[in-house]
């Protein structure tokens, strides 16, 4: 079984009807950037700066950002790596003291990409080693909990900003470093349209999508059975994201636990994913499953897909 796995290592992720699937990793640590790419990932889908900023009451300074990213950048061998900007708050602790701890709404509070407009001399400081980083490979940035264009709009300037700053300062950054939003707050699913001339590129963050979908805490145990993106509010949401991002030229891809399932590849597809970012834990199960599919037959079912009730429907469609 794991001699198999492993086998697929150098194997390519293609459907049986000879489509190829990208394949992302998750990474948070040296360790899963160094097996993202010995298992031959196509890049970093989502790269969590959190650990840099948690277990610590100091907050960390530019070069030592930088230092991190461009470790990643080198590590990855000029492959794409994606670097989200700060995502704490709410389920991600923080001692630094930066969100706030009396909030009686966490999830819905000062999180992701509000808490760094709040604090625009530590969000620049992030923006600018990233930019840093990217003068030594391909670098997206990737901007967590968006919620409407204003944010975008802010997000885009700062970024000008940073660059400009670092021109004055003689230092030396990378000329293009594409910039994504993370759809993870429905209104931002619904309003993609309304921002995406701001944008190279979407990620879809399906933990935390399916728990404001679905008003369920993503970390609440008695409500572990209703906390599942088999509803169908998600796959219609994510069926009708895809299908715009192909229309309008722009990736999307899925980057919560989700895209991480082996089970899950047969629905994904079917719903017209093609970017999955994953844990390297799971990439070669979901390389496998992958290559069990057949796209073709998979995108003619769909729609059936699209008319199932519940999870019991949507559950019967992948036995089938
Ligand atoms: C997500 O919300 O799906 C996601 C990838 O981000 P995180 O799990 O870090 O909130
Ligand atoms: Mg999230």
């Amino acid at each position: 079984e794991q001699a198999q796995l492993s086998r697929l290592r150098r194997q390519p992720t293609r459907t049986t009807d000879g489509v190829d699937i990208r394949l992302y990793a998750n990474a948070e640590s040296r360790e899963d950037v160094a097996e993202a790419h010995a298992l031959g990932a196509d890049g970093i889908g989502l790269y969590r700066t959190e650990f840099l900023f948690l277990q610590r009451r100091e907050l960390p300074t530019e070069d030592e950002q930088f230092l991190a990213y461009r470790d990643l950048v080198l590590g990855m061998a000029g492959r794409v790596v994606t670097i989200r900007t700060l995502d704490l708050g709410a389920d991600k602790a923080d001692h630094t003291g930066l969100a706030l701890r009396s909030e009686s709404n966490p999830a819905l509070g000062l999180r992701g990409v509000r808490l760094s407009l709040a604090h625009e001399g530590l969000f620049l400081t992030q923006l600018r080693a990233i930019l840093r980083a990217a003068a030594y490979g391909p670098v997206r940035a990737l901007v967590p909990m968006i919620c409407c264009r204003e944010e975008m709009v802010a997000v885009c300037a700062l970024l000008e900003a940073a660059r400009a700053s670092l021109v004055a300062d003689g230092l030396q950054a990378g000329d293009r470093v594409e910039l994504g939003a993370m759809i993870e707050v429905p209104a931002a699913a619904l309003a993609l349209p309304d921002f995406v001339d701001l944008v190279d590129f979407v990620s879809v963050g399906t933990n935390d999508l399916v728990q404001y979908l679905l008003a369920v805490d993503r970390n609440h145990e008695s409500l572990a059975s209703l906390y599942t993106p088999r509803h169908p509010s998600v796959l219609r949401l994510l069926s009708e994201l895809f299908a715009y991002g192909r229309r309008n030229g722009i990736p999307v891809a899925v980057c919560g636990e989700m895209a991480g399932e082996a089970e899950n590849v047969p629905l994904l597809l079917a719903l017209g994913l093609r970017d999955f970012s994953l844990h390297p834990a799971t990439l070669l199960e979901v390389r496998r499953a992958v290559r069990e599919c057949d796209l073709a037959s998979l995108r003619r079912r769909v729609r059936s897909l699209l008319r199932a009730h519940d999870r019991a429907g949507i559950e019967a469609w992948l036995a089938r």
